[in-house]
């Protein structure tokens, strides 16, 4: 087993510090393995016909109260508030800073829901729209113990793939299983083949009626049933508002990661009264899901770290390291890595005086997956000397064998 941390300084990804507990500074190793995460989900979701939305990370606390979150979930949000002068006292005159209050109106969202359902408002909504599938990278906060946080696997701010789809009752076995099939896509992208469903039923505390309840554990488990799915369930771990199936992936290891989740919602419609205009003419209330498929993008990528103890070429931040072995091999080294450069590919060029013993250790040690060495022979065949991180030894291929197998790099992923 690995530790995500360990690997994450080797390869200069990203850091953690006292100032902010429980959240990540990303440098630009990084950030680079970040977009790329969600550059793959963002073309998983657009084939899966959900529409890309952003929306503010501080919401008032009246919404927080309509949405049951401030009351349920309080404890565990970042309440923000701005310094304000308090016109009530004195007669407005402020003499000194104690008279200053914090007015704390805001809360960090926890997630994105009340966002996506003002989104959902912002218009009269016709059957024509429906169902409307919306995702955000969603920044979201949530105030976990400081004893809890444990690196990128437990945080207190951290990007999630936040989805809801606003349909009919009808609409929702469809809808669950295009959730599942995206599972099952992106998943084996990233290498995990299996995964187990746990569904997940009402908890003690909870919203809304038992009636409405009784409903949405059936479309849930009706759906695995009806899909084909093996499922566990799994008694009080539903979320205040809906049960939901949870998505735990199986690594090398045997250890599961509860990674995805889609909810059935018949709360939030009723207490937001959403609506759509049906076909004939009037008022519906649509059901609302809400879904993430890797849940938390940090923790997915501590995850893939420690398991993989690396990162699979695809993903690495640097793919290529092309090196020479002197100067005299410097001029077909440039020419190699414009080339891939112009291919879109993450490499660099180690084209400095340092022996290629040293450039191989430092290389390694950052785990760049692939070194391309370049030696006077190299230059005048237009080969290199392949070095494949954890593979001992080299071969000696074509550049264009490279440049082959680098083109055809992503095309099998999804
Ligand atoms: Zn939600």
């Amino acid at each position: 087993m690995y530790d995500h941390r360990a690997i994450a300084k080797a390869m200069d990804l990203f850091h953690f510090e006292e100032h902010s507990p429980g959240m990540v500074f990303w440098h630009p190793m990084g950030l680079r393995v970040f977009r790329t995460i969600e550059e793959c989900m963002r073309q998983v979701y657009q084939s899966h016909g959900f529409e890309e939305v952003r929306s503010p990370l501080a919401l008032s606390r009246s919404l927080w109260e309509k949405s049951g979150h401030w009351g349920k979930f309080g404890n565990n949000m970042f309440v923000v508030g701005s310094w304000q002068q308090d016109n009530s006292v004195d007669g407005g005159e402020v003499e000194s800073a104690e008279e200053e209050v914090v007015n704390l109106n805001y809360a960090l969202k926890p997630m994105s829901c009340p966002a996506h359902i003002a989104i959902y408002k912002a218009h009269k909504r016709s059957y024509r729209e429906i169902p409307m599938r919306l995702m955000e990278f969603g920044i979201v906060h949530r105030n976990e113990p400081s004893g809890t946080l444990s690196g990128c696997m437990r945080l207190r701010q951290f990007v999630q793939d936040d989805a809801h789809i606003f349909c009919r009752e009808a609409d929702l076995l469809n809808e669950i299983g295009n959730f599942l099939n995206m599972v099952k896509e992106l998943y084996a992208a990233f290498g995990y083949e299996k995964f187990i469903i746990r569904i997940a039923l009402r908890p003690e505390q909870r919203m809304g009626s038992d009636e409405l309840w009784d409903r949405a554990e059936a479309v849930l488990i009706n759906a695995c049933q009806e899909l084909g799915y093996a499922y566990e369930l799994s008694h009080g771990e539903g979320s205040f508002y809906s049960p939901k199936i949870e998505v735990s992936l199986a690594d090398r290891l045997g250890r599961y990661w509860q990674c995805g989740t889609i909810q059935v919602d018949f709360n939030f419609p009723q207490i937001f009264e959403l609506s759509f205009v049906n076909q004939e003419g009037k008022l519906e209330q649509p059901v609302m899901l809400h879904q993430a498929v890797l849940g938390s993008i940090e923790r997915w990528i501590g995850i893939l770290l420690e398991n993989q103890g690396a990162l699979p070429l695809w993903l690495a931040p640097v793919q290529v390291a092309v090196a020479t072995i002197s100067e005299k091999s410097a001029d077909e080294a440039e020419a190699m890595f414009k080339r891939l450069k112009r291919m879109g590919i993450r490499v660099e060029l180690h084209a400095d005086d340092a022996t290629i013993s040293k450039k191989i250790r430092e290389l390694s040690e950052r785990k760049v997956p692939l070194i391309a060495i370049v030696g006077e022979r190299e230059a005048a065949n237009r080969t290199v000397n392949l070095r494949r991180l954890g593979v001992s030894g080299q071969q000696e291929i074509a550049f264009a064998q490279l440049e082959e197998e680098l083109s055809s790099l992503g095309k099998n992923l999804l």
